[in-house]
């Protein structure tokens, strides 16, 4: 099968950040993502393809079209990973735009649109607490401004950054211009979920990309002496805030609210044995696949919470930092994924996406569309992350069509 260069290259991928465990490590401005950018330019280059580098490092490979019509259509992901990560997450959206233009080159299938890939830089979180941040600049949500004095942990400054993969802040405003040609995004990406697996089906056309509502919660309570305050008198935060993320998890075991909904952190003060607890500070984080779905869970929230204050005698305070809006993404592009599966008798289901892709960002800017492959147990952000050859082949023979019916299909 053709499509069994995208799985040697996904080996060959995966090399590069490979840790003992099976897994990748493979953040980007490391030194395995540097490596792993001048093996992608190498192989572009071998392609025929012109690169581009834009301001935020993010990686464009053109092939010129008949001309008959303007702009390119796009295909990509990225090849960052998280620490300990798989092969697939990523790369398989990358690979899969290489393998596609290849097929195209090899059956002499000129487009008239041209056809570019993108590797996108730091799409996975990243020491500068910029998650999806070379699609999130591309697509003009992060300005020069916000970005010149952004530091990692070790103080070392994104700017500085950026000048090592190519990229640069005075390269910001180029972006601007590189934005006006892109008729359509197209993103192969691995499920993350089971649902795919629980349905028997390879793939899955996405239809949104949830929202995403984080929010930082103190609790104030009363610290003191935890054997001469009786339980009748006690102002316990932490007992509260107990209360307070169950009241989230029942509200989001009900599959008709549409939300999931994460309590990860939680810092309790003082955090000693012998003491009450006076504070507990938590971040609660909410998912849902309309803002209505968002809201409706806040509401209640709010309600239930504050009875809890009330009974409990503490205080409760919120300080929502995230609210990142559902996408929905683009109709036309999606019907010509359906057609495509449909013509290739390929089963295929719709699926909103739960976690956030580059494709979000390149929705506000282009027509945006995503396809998942089955992730065998649902598996990511692991060593045992995987897809299968067949399942991977069905995803090829899908975007191969669907890009030829595009290039018709756009103006
Ligand atoms: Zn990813």
């Amino acid at each position: 099968m053709t499509g069994s260069r995208v799985l040697s290259n996904i080996e060959k991928y995966a090399k590069y950040g490979a840790n003992d465990n099976g897994g990748v490590t493979r953040p980007s401005f490391s030194e395995a993502d540097l490596e792993i950018r001048k093996l992608f330019i190498q192989d572009l280059k071998e392609l025929g393809l012109s690169i581009v580098i834009d301001g935020a490092g993010n990686i464009w490979g053109n092939l010129k079209g008949s001309g008959l019509k303007r702009g390119s259509i796009v295909i990509g992901s990225h090849l960052d990973s998280v620490p300990n990560g798989g092969k697939y997450d990523g790369p398989l959206g990358v690979l899969m735009a290489i393998e596609i233009i290849q097929t195209l080159k090899e059956n002499h299938i000129l487009l008239d649109h041209d056809i570019e890939i993108v590797s996108f830089t730091a799409e996975e979180s990243n020491d500068f607490n910029l998650p999806t941040f070379g699609s999130r600049s591309f697509a003009g949500k992060l300005t020069v401004d916000r970005l010149q004095h952004v530091q990692d942990s070790r103080g070392f400054l994104l700017s500085d950054a950026l000048k090592k993969v190519g990229g640069g802040l005075e390269k910001y405003s180029f972006m601007t211009e590189l934005r006006q040609d892109k008729k359509a995004f197209l993103e192969l990406h691995i499920e993350q979920g089971k649902r795919l697996e629980s349905h028997h089906l390879p793939v899955a056309i996405v239809d949104h990309i949830v929202g995403t509502y984080r929010s930082h919660i103190k609790v104030t309570g009363e610290a003191n002496h935890c054997g001469t305050t009786m339980m009748d008198l006690r102002k316990d935060a932490l007992t509260a805030a107990s209360e307070m993320i169950l009241a989230v998890e029942r509200y989001c075991q009900n599959p008709n609210h549409g939300v999931v909904g994460t309590v990860g952190r939680l810092n309790v003060i003082p955090n000693a044995a012998n003491i009450i607890p006076g504070q507990v500070d938590f971040v609660l984080e909410l998912r849902g696949e309309t803002e209505e779905n968002i809201q409706n869970a806040l509401s209640f929230l709010q309600e239930k919470w504050n009875d809890i204050a009330y009974r409990r005698k503490i205080d409760i305070q919120q300080a929502p930092f995230l609210n990142q809006k559902p996408v929905n993404l683009d109709t036309d592009i999606r019907k010509t994924l359906q057609d495509a599966a449909e013509q290739l008798k390929i089963p295929y289901m719709n699926l909103s996406s739960m976690a956030v892709h580059d494709a979000a960002h390149m929705a506000t800017i282009t027509k945006s569309a995503m396809l998942f492959v089955r992730s065998i147990d649902g598996k990511s952000h692991c060593p045992e992350e995987y897809s299968t050859p067949e399942d991977i082949e069905a995803a090829r023979k899908i975007i191969l069509e669907a890009v030829i019916k595009l290039d018709s299909l756009l103006e």
